[in-house]
């Protein structure tokens, strides 16, 4: 058994306006009250994180933003600094989103710099990675994990790398309703747990969540949690309902 804390994360993309956000958080507060043994975060849309943050008050729950960028401050019209983050109550912080790198053009280098921003501000990376299905198929699974983790972290040393998180996220599962098998994931993870030994030592390895992302629902959560390698999940679609994700916190019941 892992001494591992496991982490159910919500990742709600662009969805609920301020209100509609802080209403869903208020409601999740309540539901998983009674939650032990589990840490949980919620990352809502940037214009939502201060009435989130109101409404987290007095919980556990901690709060994430989807993205940031790794300047401090100045003439970046549109981007968000770690500072800001924090300021407004965020602990944690997903990087990398497969969405964004599809999407926004982030690349493995842009993520390597956000998750040095967010360490310097001490906020938590949620550092996404995952093959395409087109890799999978050319059995370039292996491949992939292996350089997006080895660039997404260069230059790191494990002390700096404290509170990071993985998220294996294979991009053909995310909001397809095709779930990684427990197998698919457990192999996966192992893989990513093992090159972290080889970059970072056993310790770090031993220590760092990885989270599984991709259609996770709460008939297939049980089964994926029960694989040693498999910490937590990052969760889209079954996290903006609070009685789903609740479900989702309260896996081992
Ligand atoms: C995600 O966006 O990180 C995700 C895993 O989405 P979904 O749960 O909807 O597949």
């Amino acid at each position: 058994m892992s001494s591992r804390t496991p982490l159910i994360a919500g990742n709600w993309k662009m969805h609920k306006t301020g209100l509609q956000a802080a209403e869903a958080a208020g409601q999740l507060k309540g539901l998983v009250k009674q939650a032990t043994g589990v840490e949980i975060m919620i990352a809502p849309t940037f214009t939502a994180l201060y009435q989130v943050a109101q409404a987290l008050k007095g919980s556990d729950i901690a709060l994430g933003a989807q993205n940031l960028y790794w300047e401090k401050q100045g003439a970046f019209t549109g981007e968000i600094s770690s500072e800001m983050l924090v300021d407004v109550g965020c602990s944690h912080v997903i990087i990398g989103h497969s969405e964004r790198r599809l999407f926004f053009g982030e690349t493995d280098a842009s993520v390597n710099r956000k998750i040095q921003a967010a360490l310097s501000a001490n906020l938590i990376p949620v550092f996404c990675i995952g093959e395409t299905e087109a890799q999978r198929e050319a059995s370039e699974t292996f491949s992939v994990l292996d350089k997006q983790v080895r660039d997404g972290l260069k230059d790191f040393a494990f002390e700096d790398l404290s509170g990071l998180v993985v998220a294996y996220e294979p991009v053909w599962a995310i909001g397809t309703g095709k779930t990684a098998s427990r197998e698919q994931a457990q192999e996966a993870h192992q893989f990513i747990r093992s090159l972290l030994g080889t970059l970072f030592g056993k310790q770090f390895a031993d220590a760092v969540r990885i989270l599984y992302g991709g259609s996770v629902k709460p008939d297939n959560v049980q089964a994926l949690m029960k694989m040693p390698d498999v910490d937590g999940a990052l969760v889209g679609g079954a996290s903006l309902d609070p009685e789903t994700f609740s479900k989702l916190v309260f896996f081992k019941h």
